[in-house]
C-alpha cells in the first residue's frame, strides 16, 4: 500500500497573486531562441512555418525574396488558386503566418552551424539567430542558355514547364531547344500543348527511332543552335540558328539547370548533390528522406532545394510536410529537456532522485532517516487558513509525517489524534509537541487500512499520496470518523503541477482535484455540505531555491 505526504524541501513562501505557473514555459524560457528558423520563404518555407506557427513553435522565417517563377506574371496549377501573380500568393502566405505569430524578416541566411536545440544561423547583415530546429526551403536558380537577350525574357515567353506555361501557349508556335534524348522528350511533351512544335538541336544525329516518334507526332526538326531571339512589341516572334535559319515562334523552350541554393548549408556538410536524367546533369539538390530529413538532425529541406522537379503546390505540400515531421523531433526533444530539468531540481544533494521515493512505510523511514527534519516545522497553510473559523474538539490527522499540523492544532487547543506508519516521522512530532507542552495522541499505523471506532469533530490530512484504488477507500473511510457537525478537510497536490520540480511521483492518480474528492464525497451519503472545493495557489520554495507557484486541491466539508 502506498501512502506519503510528500513536500519534501517545498515551504511555503507566501500566496501569490495569481495562480500563474512558474516553472519553465517553453514557448518563452529558452534564452530568446526560436523553435525554428525557415531559411527561404517560398512556397515551401511559409507553408512550413504557417504550419509550424498553427503549432505554436515559434518560428522565424529569413526570405531575401527571389522566388524562383517571380519572372512569371502567373503561377498556374495551384488548386484554388490557378493564375495568381507569384508574389501575391507569397504575399498571402506572409499574412497568414504571421496571423499565427510567425515572424518575417528579409534578409539572406549566410551559414547554419551547430546541432540540434542549438542551432546558429548567420545572416548577410551580419546578425545571428538562434534556433533549435531548422527548415531550409531556399529554392533554387535556373541556370540559362547563354544567348543574348534571352534572360530578359524567361519566364514571360522563354519557358521551361509546359505545366506551368503550356496551357497558355495554347495552340501557338514553340521551339524547343534541346540536344540528346531529353530535347525529343521534350518535344514530345510540348506537342501535347500545342500542334506547332519545332525542336531544334545542335548535336549528334537523331536515331531513326526517335526521328520516327517526332514525325509521327508532327515535330518538326530543326538543326542548328538558338543564336538570336527575334522580338517586336516586347514578344518574342522567331529564333534564329546558328545554321542561319530563322523559326517563327510565340515560345521558346529552353532547358536550364536548376542549381539549389544551398550554400549556407555547407558549414553543416550538407551539399547539393546532382541530379541526373537520361544520364544527363538537370539540377542539383540537398539530398533527404521523404519527409525532408538531412543527415543532419534538425535540419529539414523542402521545395526546389532538394526536389528540381517540385511546383509552387508540391512545395508547399512538402513544406507542410517536413513541418509536421520537425515539430515531431521537437516534441521528442521537449520532452527530453523538461526530463532533464525536472530531475536535475529534484535530485537530492546525495543524488537520489526524490520523485521516485518509494511510498511504503520502509520508503519514509528511509526518507525521514535522510534529514534531521524533512518538512518545515510550520503548518500547512491550508490547514491554518481552512480551520480559522471552526472552535476546537477532537481532531484526526491522518498521515501526520513529522507532526507538524498536530502540533499547530493542539496549540489552538484540539484534542488530537495523529497516525502515521513512520516511526521516525511520530517520534519527531512526540518531539516537538513535548518542545510545545501540548499532548498528541500518537498512533502508528497505515491510514491506508487504519481504523477506529471513535468519531472526531475535525478530520484532516494533507498531501497523502495514495493509489487511486486505495484513495477511494481512505476518502469514505474519513468521512466516516467525522462526527455530525463536524469538518473533513483533504488537502492535495493539485494535478496541474505534475511536472513541479518538486521530486513528487509522476501519477496523476495520485493527485485528485477537489472537484473529483467532492463527487466522492457526494456519492457516500447526502449529509455533507461542501463548503470549499477550490485549486487554490501557493508559492513554494524548490531545493534549488527558485519560487514556483503550486495548487493546493482544497475540500473542506460539514458533516450536517
Ligand atoms: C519562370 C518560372 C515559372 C514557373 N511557373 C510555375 C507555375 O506556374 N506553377 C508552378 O507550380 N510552378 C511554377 N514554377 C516552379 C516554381 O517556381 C517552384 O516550384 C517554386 O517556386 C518552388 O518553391 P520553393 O519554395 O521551393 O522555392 P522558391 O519559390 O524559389 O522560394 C525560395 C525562397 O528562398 C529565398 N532564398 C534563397 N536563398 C536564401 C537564403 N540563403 N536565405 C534566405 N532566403 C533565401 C529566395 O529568395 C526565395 O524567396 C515556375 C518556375 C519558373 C522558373
Amino acid at each position: 500500500m502506498e501512502q506519503a505526504h510528500d513536500h519534501a524541501h517545498v515551504r511555503d513562501a507566501g500566496t501569490p497573486a495569481a495562480a500563474e505557473r512558474q516553472w519553465p514555459d517553453e514557448r518563452t524560457d529558452r534564452a530568446g531562441a526560436w523553435d525554428v528558423v525557415v531559411a527561404g520563404g517560398g512556397a515551401a518555407g511559409l507553408s512550413a512555418a504557417l504550419v509550424l506557427a498553427r503549432a505554436r513553435r515559434r518560428v522565424l522565417v529569413v526570405d531575401d525574396a527571389r522566388p524562383r517563377n517571380a519572372p512569371a506574371a502567373h503561377a498556374h496549377g495551384y488548386l484554388t488558386r490557378d493564375g495568381v501573380p507569384p508574389r501575391a500568393l507569397l504575399a498571402h502566405g506572409r499574412d497568414e503566418v504571421e496571423g499565427y505569430g510567425g515572424v518575417l524578416r528579409w534578409g539572406r541566411v549566410v551559414a547554419v552551424r551547430g546541432s540540434l536545440g542549438a542551432f546558429d544561423v548567420e545572416l548577410d547583415d551580419g546578425t545571428t539567430e538562434r534556433a533549435r530546429a531548422v527548415v531550409s526551403a531556399t529554392g533554387g536558380r535556373d541556370v540559362l542558355p547563354d544567348v543574348p537577350g534571352l534572360a530578359e525574357r524567361w519566364g514571360r515567353d522563354v519557358l521551361h514547364c509546359p505545366y506551368c506555361h503550356g496551357a497558355e501557349v495554347g495552340d501557338g508556335l514553340a521551339v524547343v531547344a534541346g540536344n540528346g534524348p531529353l530535347g525529343v522528350q521534350a518535344a514530345l511533351l510540348w506537342r501535347q500543348w500545342t500542334p506547332h512544335v519545332t525542336l531544334v538541336r545542335g548535336d549528334d544525329r537523331l536515331p531513326a527511332d526517335e526521328a520516327a516518334r517526332l514525325a509521327a507526332r508532327g515535330v518538326r526538326v530543326a538543326h542548328g543552335r538558338v543564336a538570336e531571339l527575334v522580338v517586336q512589341d516586347d514578344a518574342l516572334t522567331a529564333v534564329r540558328t546558328d545554321a542561319g535559319e530563322t523559326l517563327a515562334a510565340d515560345a521558346l523552350v529552353v532547358r536550364t539547370t536548376l542549381v539549389a541554393n544551398a550554400d549556407h548549408l555547407a558549414p553543416l556538410g550538407l551539399v547539393p548533390e546532382p541530379v541526373e536524367r537520361a544520364g544527363i546533369r538537370f539540377a542539383t539538390a540537398v539530398p533527404a528522406d521523404a519527409y525532408g530529413a538531412t543527415t543532419v538532425p534538425g535540419v529539414r529541406v523542402a521545395g526546389n532545394a532538394t526536389d528540381p522537379v517540385a511546383t509552387v503546390l508540391t512545395s508547399a505540400a512538402q513544406g507542410a510536410t517536413v513541418a509536421a515531421q520537425l515539430n515531431a523531433e521537437l516534441v521528442e526533444l521537449d520532452a527530453r529537456d523538461a526530463v532533464a530539468w525536472w530531475r536535475d531540481r529534484t535530485t537530492s544533494d546525495d543524488g537520489r532522485d526524490r520523485s521516485a521515493w518509494s511510498l511504503d512505510a520502509a520508503g519514509w523511514e528511509d526518507r525521514y532517516g535522510s534529514a534531521p527534519a524533512v518538512w518545515s516545522g510550520r503548518p500547512n497553510a491550508a490547514l491554518v487558513a481552512q480551520t480559522a473559523h471552526v472552535s476546537p474538539g477532537t481532531a484526526l490527522d491522518l498521515g501526520a509525517g513529522e507532526g507538524r499540523d498536530a502540533v499547530w492544532l493542539a496549540q489552538q487547543g484540539w484534542r488530537v489524534t495523529a497516525v502515521d506508519f513512520a516511526a521516525t516521522g511520530l517520534a519527531r512530532g512526540a518531539e516537538a509537541a513535548a518542545e510545545a507542552g501540548v499532548e498528541v495522541t500518537w498512533v502508528q499505523a497505515d491510514v491506508a487500512t487504519w481504523d477506529d471506532d471513535a468519531q472526531y469533530d475535525l478530520v484532516t490530512s494533507h498531501f497523502i499520496h495514495l493509489a487511486p484504488d486505495a484513495r477511494r477507500g481512505f476518502v469514505a473511510r474519513a468521512a466516516s470518523h467525522v462526527a455530525p457537525g463536524g469538518t473533513l478537510l483533504l488537502v492535495q497536490h493539485d494535478a496541474l503541477d505534475l511536472a513541479a520540480p518538486l521530486g513528487r511521483p509522476h501519477d496523476p492518480g495520485m493527485f485528485p482535484g477537489a472537484d473529483q474528492v467532492r463527487d466522492e464525497l457526494a456519492g457516500l451519503d447526502d449529509g455533507w455540505v461542501v463548503e470549499v472545493a477550490a485549486s487554490v495557489p501557493r508559492h513554494a520554495t524548490t531545493h534549488q531555491g527558485e519560487t514556483v507557484t503550486v495548487h493546493d486541491a482544497v475540500l473542506r466539508a460539514r458533516r450536517s
